[in-house]
């Protein structure tokens, strides 16, 4: 289901150039983000309306979701952008059905063997796999300080940041429902997606990271954080399937299925 690589181009893209970067958002990005964001635009909707609250109905909320969603991904990919830029190498970023890629141009992993280049090598890439989940945490972290400064509630995350007892819940819910969904999709989906790419899946983020410290620090090779890659895929498929979150784990399933395509892929460069 996913692919090894960077989307085809079609005429409906929509491209752009941001920071020296060239950006470009395939259709299906908007599709596949409606799909997961419809029944949230939904039940902002019928909070609002069944309190005789302001609520422009599901359909503008949706359109508040998509603008959400472009923004934090985006933010993710400039993320892996900007660290690769810093190590002097030059990247494009794609946006499409299941979520975004920051490609860099022409990129192959370093060929050198020595140990010190191979260390420099697996730190740069740590770093640069980082920066992604990085930076969308740090984007939910400016709209819920800026949400707070303005008095306002911080959403759904505002229960699970109270369960761990962090002083940032309280404030008013905003009267508006598009501000209510454009303080909530920003932070909510930003950390959801921060921690999923950290999971040790390859491709995702932390599946990149899990790799490098196998290779640094167990003397590991690829194949063994491939494998590492394929149980959790598996096990969290089962969780998922078992909690009813059937997206998410059709997901993890098509990683776990592909991955003896992974074995013979030897130079992955892009980052999700
Ligand atoms: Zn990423």
């Amino acid at each position: 289901m996913f692919a090894l690589g960077e989307p085809t181009n079609t005429p409906y893209d929509l491209r752009f150039n941001l920071f020296g970067c060239q950006v470009r958002v395939s259709a299906l990005f908007w599709l596949v983000a409606a799909l997961l964001g419809y029944n949230h635009a939904r039940a902002v909707d019928y909070i609002y309306d069944s309190r005789g609250l302001d609520t422009p109905g599901a359909f503008v909320l949706l359109l508040v979701w998509l603008f959400a969603m472009f923004v934090s991904i985006l933010v993710h990919e400039l993320g892996h952008h900007f660290a690769f830029r810093f190590f002097g190498i030059d990247s494009h970023i794609v946006l499409y059905h299941f979520g975004g890629l920051a490609i860099p141009s022409g990129g192959r992993r370093s060929a050198s063997t020595s140990p010190y280049a191979r260390k420099l090598s697996a730190y740069r890439q740590i770093i640069i796999s980082a920066a992604g989940p990085a930076a969308q945490i740090l984007l939910a972290v400016v709209v819920a300080v800026i949400a707070r400064l303005a008095g306002y509630h911080i959403g759904s995350m505002a229960s699970w940041i109270d369960y761990f007892g962090l002083p940032a819940v309280g404030g008013e819910s905003p009267n508006s429902a598009v501000l209510y969904a454009l303080i909530d999709f920003l932070i909510y989906p930003s950390i959801y997606w921060a921690i999923f790419n950290l999971l040790p899946v390859i491709p995702l983020d932390g599946g990149r990271i899990a790799e490098e410290i196998i290779c640094m620090f167990f003397r590991g090779t690829q194949r063994d954080a491939i494998i590492l890659s394929m149980i959790c895929a598996v096990l969290i498929t089962l969780w998922a399937f078992q909690r009813g979150e059937t997206f998410m784990g059709m997901f993890f399933l098509s990683f776990a299925s592909q991955y003896k395509l992974l074995l013979n892929v030897s130079h992955l460069t892009f980052h999700v």
